[in-house]
Formats: structure tokens, C-alpha cells, sequence
């Protein structure tokens, strides 16, 4: 079913992508991704009258976003005869598992699939003292950052609201951490039973899995804004997903228009993708900045809705061998963050190799020494240890095994070919 087309930022520029959620072949609506206002109205637009619409919209809401329900008839305290009539007009979506993989250090991946056959990706990444969602915004990039697999997709569509959401939901299930009811599951009763309290109380549970989410996956999440917000503030719903605004981080390569609309909208922690300090260098590497150049990035990071020393921007500084990795790179790095003054600290990333890929790694002496230089000048620069490498699940590693066997595919043509030639 063809949905209809958007502008959508290019290499720099826009062209036309499609956006709109496609319609299901057997016409029911999926509520995953609609907010409680959207649900109430597709309620109401499906014969319920308005305070009916409002109030079943609400329980809904809960049932689906809170506990994790995929099937109507689980929703206790709605009445029996009505959850026929909630099945035969609507579902309970979540994009579908094309594959799970796990890496040897616990890290996990996986590929998924829109409704119209778009594969992306999302990651797990357990540590001691949390565990992080590495949540996509976009199939593929239109950005191309020259150090990243993921901007090297020729498919680029964004994600919708629900497939978005869909993937911390996803998470939740294979996690295994929706939250029971407390107690008294009355069975399916025609009363109304409100088991919010209980449902509320075990779901504040500690010892949780998954506790933060960083929308680093594929995509530029600014460039898919609308989108973004919408399913965020599902997943910080307190009767929704119920994860805290301090618990979730956007990254952006520097949408500079849209970021202080990020923080005033959505209100989650920031890291921008900085990666070079000069123009030259990021020019090349992270091509947005020939529209948006570092002095105006970093006047939009010092303006920040909800900045401070408590709530720090990340600067994310990948390490590309003799690019940008030198001590003078360091002490420009520290320059610019105390000449504009922001709370910041700095992710050094060592450079995550992929087939083809135009750069190399910095030693670890090398970056060892630039985490020192900006350390000794009070910023906090920790080196992060890359995470999934084994299954391309690093950052900059994503992009979907479809594409990545239609190039192995497509050289393995290019052989025959040769050879039949020769
Ligand atoms: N598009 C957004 C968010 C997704 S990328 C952005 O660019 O900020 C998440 C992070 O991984 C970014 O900082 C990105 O620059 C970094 N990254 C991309 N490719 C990488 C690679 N090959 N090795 C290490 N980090 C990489
Ligand atoms: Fe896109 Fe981010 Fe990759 Fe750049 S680093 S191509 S903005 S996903």
C-alpha cells in the first residue's frame, strides 16, 4: 500500500520519503504508537460516544503501554462484551523479529521489520549498574557521516511513532518485564476492578533490566522529530512505559533548528555528535556541518532547555587515526567547551570498524592520551569500550543484514561476471 511522501533532509537537503503509518490489509487500526488523545479519537471515530471514547481510551492506554497486554481479552476491567468489539476493530502491534542475535559479551541485537518490509535494528546493551536500549529513529540514514555503516543505506524511511515505541515494547517483552499484577487478578470479570495501585507498586520494582534508553541507533532522530517526541512521551508516560526524561538520551549530529524545540518538546538529555573541531575535519567527516557549523552547534548546546552541571551535554568524539586524534585536537576540544561555557562531558569512541570502511582506529595510546588532556582540564572524558562488536552491533555498525548480504551478493555477481568476461 503506498503511503504518502514527506520532505526529509538529505545528504544535506530534502528529498521525499514516506512517513504516514501504512493501513493494515484487514483495515483494523494498530494502537501502538497513538497517544491517549489519538486513541480516544479513533474511539470516538469507531462509534464509541465521547465520554465512552475518553474513558475506555484511558484504560486502553494503560493495559497496552504500562503492561505490555497484546490482546484485548486480557484487559480485566473491561467489560467481557465489549473486548470483541475492541479485536474486530483494532490491534496491538509490534514490529516483527526477522532475527535475535547475541554477542559473547552479553550485548544483543536485533533485526526487525516493518509492516512494509523496511528492516532496522535495535540493541541491548547490559552493564553492572544498568542496562540501555540503543533505540533507531530512522531505516538508514540520510546523513552520511563518512566513519558510519549506517549512512551507507541506500533505504531510507522513517520510523513511525509505533515502531518506535514498539521497540522499547519489544525489549520489555523479551526482557521479560512488564509488570504482574499485585494480587487480586480477579479473573476475567465483567466488573470494573482498578488494579492500578497494584500494577503501579510492582512496577517500581528495582532490579530491572532495562533502565535507560539512548536513541542512537540508525537515524537522525531530529530529522524524524514529530515522530520521536510522539513515542518518547509514551515511553515517559507515567502510565505508559514509565521510564524518566533523566533515563533517556537523544543524540544528533547537529540538527541545530530543531534542538532547542528537543529540549522544550521532549525535554531528554542531549549528546551531539561533535567528532572534530575543526571545520575542515568536520566538514569531511560529518557532513551536516557545512549547513550547520560548529560555533552556531555549540551556541545551540549552551542554550539547552534543561543544561546544567547536574544534567551535562555528552559530547560524543569518535577516534579516527591521525584525523582528529591529536593533542592539539584535545586542547581545541577543551577550548571550545569552556569558551562557550557548557556543562559537558565527553564520550571518546574508539572508531568501530566496518567492510570498506575510509578510516581506522586510533591506538589506545593515542586516545588514552587525548581522554588525559581534556581530564586534566576538568571535563570528564572517559574512553568507551565498544559493546556487540562480534555481531555489528557497535555504533556506526548498524545496517540491516538485508542490505549487508545484497552487497555481498551483488560483489559475488560482479565475480561471475568477471569471470565469465575473462
Ligand atoms: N544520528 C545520530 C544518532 C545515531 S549514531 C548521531 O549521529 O548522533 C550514534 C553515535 O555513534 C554517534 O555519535 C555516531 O557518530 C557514532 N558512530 C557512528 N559510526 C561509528 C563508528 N563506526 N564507530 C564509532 N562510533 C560511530
Ligand atoms: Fe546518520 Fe548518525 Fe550515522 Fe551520521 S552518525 S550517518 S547522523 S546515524
Amino acid at each position: 500500500m503506498p503511503t504518502p511522501l514527506m520532505p526529509i533532509p538529505g545528504h544535506i537537503d530534502p528529498v521525499p520519503l514516506p512517513r504516514e503509518v501504512t493501513p493494515r490489509e484487514d483495515g483494523r487500526v494498530d494502537l501502538i504508537g497513538l497517544s491517549r488523545a489519538a486513541i480516544t479519537e479513533v474511539f470516538a471515530a469507531a462509534g464509541l460516544d465521547p465520554r465512552a471514547a475518553k474513558l475506555r481510551a484511558k484504560q486502553v492506554f494503560h493495559w497496552i503501554y504500562h503492561r505490555g497486554v497484546i490482546e484485548f481479552d486480557a484487559m480485566t476491567d473491561i467489560a467481557k462484551t465489549m473486548r470483541p468489539w475492541l479485536t474486530e476493530r483494532f490491534v496491538i502491534g509490534r514490529p516483527a523479529i526477522v532475527e535475535a542475535q547475541a554477542s559473547t559479551d552479553g550485548t544483543r541485537k536485533w533485526l526487525l521489520r516493518t509492516a512494509d518490509n523496511h528492516d532496522f535494528e535495535m540493541v541491548f546493551i547490559p552493564d553492572a549498574d544498568r542496562g540501555t536500549l540503543c533505540v533507531s529513529s530512522q531505516v538508514g540514514c540520510t546523513l552520511n557521516c563518512r566513519f558510519c555503516h549506517t549512512g551507507t543505506m541506500r533505504l531510507v524511511r522513517n520510523l513511525t511513532p509505533g515502531e518506535i515505541v514498539g521497540q522499547v515494547m519489544l525489549a520489555r517483552d523479551a526482557l521479560g518485564e512488564w509488570p504482574k499484577a499485585g494480587g487480586t487478578m480477579a479473573g476475567l470479570d465483567d466488573d470494573v476492578e482498578d488494579e492500578t495501585d497494584d500494577a503501579a507498586q510492582a512496577y517500581s520494582a528495582d532490579g530491572r533490566l532495562l533502565t535507560n534508553i539512548v536513541m542512537m541507533g540508525m537515524g537522525e532522530p531530529l530529522y524524524n522529530f514529530d515522530n520521536v517526541r510522539d513515542a518518547l512521551k509514551v515511553v515517559m508516560d507515567g502510565d505508559g512505559l514509565a521510564l524518566s526524561k533523566r533515563r533517556i538520551t537523544l543524540s544528533t549530529s547537529g540538527v541545530v533548528p530543531l534542538m532547542a524545540r528537543a529540549g522544550d518538546e521532549i525535554g531528554v538529555n542531549l549528546a551531539v555528535s561533535l567528532h572534530a573541531v575543526s571545520k575542515d575535519v568536520r566538514d569531511e567527516i560529518v557532513p551536516i556541518n557545512r549547513k550547520f557549523g560548529i560555533e552556531e552547534l555549540l551556541e545551540a548546546c549552551a542554550a539547552y532547555p534543561g543544561a546544567s552541571n547536574a544534567r551535562r551535554i555528552t559530547f560524543e568524539y569518535v577516534m579516527l587515526k591521525d584525523k582528529n586524534d591529536s593533542d592539539a585536537d584535545a586542547r581545541e576540544l577543551v577550548r571550545l567547551l569552556k569558551h562557550y561555557k557548557l556543562p559537558a562531558k565527553v564520550n571518546l569512541i574508539p572508531f568501530n570498524p566496518w567492510p570498506g570502511a575510509p578510516y581506522e582506529c586510533s591506538t589506545p595510546e593515542r586516545i588514552r592520551r587525548f581522554s588525559d588532556i581534556v581530564f586534566e582540564a576538568g571535563i570528564s572524558a572517559p574512553v568507551r569500550t565498544p559493546r556487540g562488536r562480534d555481531i555489528d552491533a557497535a555504533c556506526g555498525q548498524l545496517k540491516t543484514a538485508a542490505e549487508r548480504k545484497s552487497r555481498a551478493e551483488l560483489d559475488r555477481l560482479a565475480e561471475e561476471k568477471q569471470a565469465a568476461l575473462g
